[in-house]
């Protein structure tokens, strides 16, 4: 029988294993590290913007399994978006890990649900979403200009 869990359980596991875009970008412009001291994953996250557009982005870090696996699955789904488009797909993330009542769309959200399950434990939600506050922070920070090298904690 079809069972959506495990099949989670092994995008999860797959991108732990082999984590996509795990590279440094050396001409990047936007790096950022986050750090979740909670737990201990620390990550940096390289982007390349061409105008507005996410035309490269990779990171390289440590983590526990959630972590990377959703570093992976961000860097993934934010090749060729633009940074609206971006912010978009972070709220429909955040809303997916956070809110235990919310609806899980999964046309909206395709493989990014694989992390719905953390919404249960409440621990492990900045595990998942510390790639993408730092990318956010990142983003955010290069638009008005500012360095972005810092790292960006979750606490
Ligand atoms: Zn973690």
């Amino acid at each position: 029988m079809f069972d959506l869990k495990d099949l989670y359980q092994e995008i999860i596991v797959d991108h732990n294993r082999a984590p996509r875009n795990f590279r440094e970008i050396l001409d990047a412009d936007i790096k950022a590290e986050g750090y979740n001291p909670l737990c201990g994953d620390k990550l940096t996250v390289y982007l390349k913007l061409d105008g507005d557009v996410i035309s490269d982005v990779s990171f390289q870090g440590e983590g526990c399994a959630i972590s990377v696996a959703s570093a992976s699955l961000m860097t993934d789904q934010l090749k060729g978006k633009t940074e609206a488009e971006a912010e978009k797909i972070f709220e429909t993330f955040h809303e997916l890990v956070t809110d235990r009542e919310s609806e899980i769309d999964l046309e909206k959200v395709g493989k990014l649900g694989a992390l719905a399950g953390v919404r249960e434990f409440p621990a492990r939600v900045k595990c998942a979403t510390l790639c993408w506050h730092t990318l956010n922070s990142a983003l955010e920070d290069h638009d008005q200009g500012k360095d972005s090298h810092e790292t960006i904690s979750t606490e």
